[in-house]
């Protein structure tokens, strides 16, 4: 009988080999079990919903860098101790406060009218009695990048290009520069002030704001966002002839100031210097009470950290919550790069939620990772939930950690429902009613089983990456 003449080495190795077939396939039955025991807890938890209901609640809209959101950190500081977790303090992001003031448009002619409009986020004022002139509309952004300079001059450039409705949200990455770079390609062809319409896919009556960059070598003109029906409306005017323009914007921006992120730890049982850091982003716009916008990405952090700080003992690694300060006018992410520079090495994985609180439906593993006993792990855990994996490997997953991603941390990223998201994004619409409770469990369940397979596994995820 042959096999049991086998050398003993040999013969071992038969029985292992079955043993490390199954390690390679699936972190360990114990994980498994605890992240999907974290996934059913979640579902029935209403922490995160209560979370979020204080947060546009008990301060409402946070804009970076104002008293509101200096409430919102220290309430979010208490609210994390009492959750259970550690090492729980601010950090400052300096910043100067920009500060919406009135805003008006109106038609003077052929068919005076009121128009509905919003300041971008770092717009200058006008002067104090607004500015009246005619309006140069271009349907499509490339049309304006295309006119020669000097040819606005004394113009209020208007730009009515319409943002599709994706799933993904990746046109509003493709419509941003109408925002971002408008006011000022504008202003070097001569413009005196710019009007585009909202980056946004509802039909209300409703602008959208959001930050702008004016470049450094040209004018700041005045900014603001229409509504889509007086975009619409202003396309209609401009057809049939010349039609000039109001605009009255009375922004003030207090320099100095200071914007704040917050965070909290689990700290790892067996290797507490290796981190593991998910983030959302505590302040808002001021226009609504910034619920999916991104007191909800807030919420789903902060609620699968605070199940994971439950656990005894807690996971290996560190689980870090970044609750950062000043995303939307661009200064949270470089700061906190920057002040732990010394420390990115240690981050193990990274990730951010902020795509409001529609189901998770897809996620992108770590770049050489999607066949790791973690992915499939977690692949395992969250298809109940109606999760996939998507086989591209994730190379962003928020802005907040964009920075500390080009510092080699390996990001991991879930993709969400986004067809309705930019329908209130940045509106005075963003309020908590928009979101359901049960979207927002099942976000929260399948970060918690992320967040525990990651502070569990053994991987060195930069190493992965690295050897793609
Ligand atoms: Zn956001
Ligand atoms: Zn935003």
């Amino acid at each position: 009988m042959a096999a049991f003449s086998l050398p003993r080495t040999l013969a071992a190795s038969f029985i292992a080999l079955p043993l490390l077939g199954t390690a390679a396939m699936a972190q360990s039955t114990q994980d498994a079990a605890t992240a999907a025991r974290l996934r059913d807890t979640a579902l029935k938890d209403d922490w995160g919903y209560r979370f979020l209901e204080n947060e546009t609640t008990l301060i409402g809209q946070r804009l970076a860098a104002t008293d509101a959101e200096a409430r919102a950190a220290d309430w979010a500081e208490k609210t994390l101790k009492a959750a259970g977790f550690e090492n729980v303090h601010r950090e400052p992001v300096p910043m100067p406060a920009w500060i919406r003031g009135r805003e008006e448009a109106t038609v003077i002619s052929p068919a005076p009218q009121h128009l509905v409009v919003t300041a971008l986020g770092g717009s200058v004022a006008t002067p104090a009695d607004g500015i009246d002139a005619e309006i140069v509309l271009f349907r499509e952004y490339s049309q304006l990048i295309a006119a020669a300079p000097g040819s606005l001059t004394g113009k209020i450039a208007v730009v009515t290009e319409r943002m599709p409705r994706v799933m993904d949200g990746a046109s509003y990455g493709a419509a941003n520069p109408i925002r971002r770079a408008g006011p000022s390609e504008a202003a070097r062809r001569g413009a005196i002030a710019y009007l585009h319409r909202s980056l946004g896919t509802d039909n209300h009556r409703i602008a959208h704001t959001g930050a702008t960059n004016y470049q450094p070598d040209v004018t700041k003109i005045p900014a603001a966002a229409l509504s889509n029906p007086d975009a619409d409306q202003l396309e209609r005017l401009a057809a049939r002839g010349k039609t000039r323009v109001h605009l009255l914007l009375t922004p003030t921006v207090r320099e100095n100031a200071q914007s704040w992120t917050v965070s909290g730890e689990v700290k790892g049982s067996e290797k507490p210097d290796e981190i593991v850091l998910i983030g959302a982003h505590l302040d808002s716009w001021d226009l609504g009470t910034g619920a999916i916008d991104d007191g909800a990405g807030d919420a789903i952090v902060a609620a699968a950290g605070k199940l994971i700080a439950a656990l005894k003992p807690h996971p290996k690694r560190t689980l870090r919550v970044v609750l950062f300060g000043a995303e939307e006018m661009d200064y949270s992410g470089p700061a906190y790069a920057k002040a732990h520079a010394d420390e990115a090495g240690h981050i193990v994985l990274a990730a951010e939620s902020d795509f409001g609180a529609r189901k998770i439906y897809t996620f992108l593993a770590p770049p050489g990772a999607a066949r790791t006993p973690f992915v499939r792990t977690l692949a395992d855990t969250i298809t109940p939930l109606g999760i996939f994996m998507n086989p591209a490997p994730a190379q962003r997953s928020g802005d907040d950690i964009a920075p500390l991603h080009r510092l080699g941390v390996p990001v991991i990223a879930f993709r969400q429902n986004g067809l309705d998201y930019f329908d209130i994004h940045h509106t005075a619409d963003d309020t908590l009613d928009k979101v359901d409770p049960r979207e927002l469990a099942q976000n929260i369940a399948a970060w918690a089983a992320m967040a525990y397979l990651a502070t569990q596994s053994d991987l060195d995820f930069r190493k992965l990456a690295n050897a793609q």
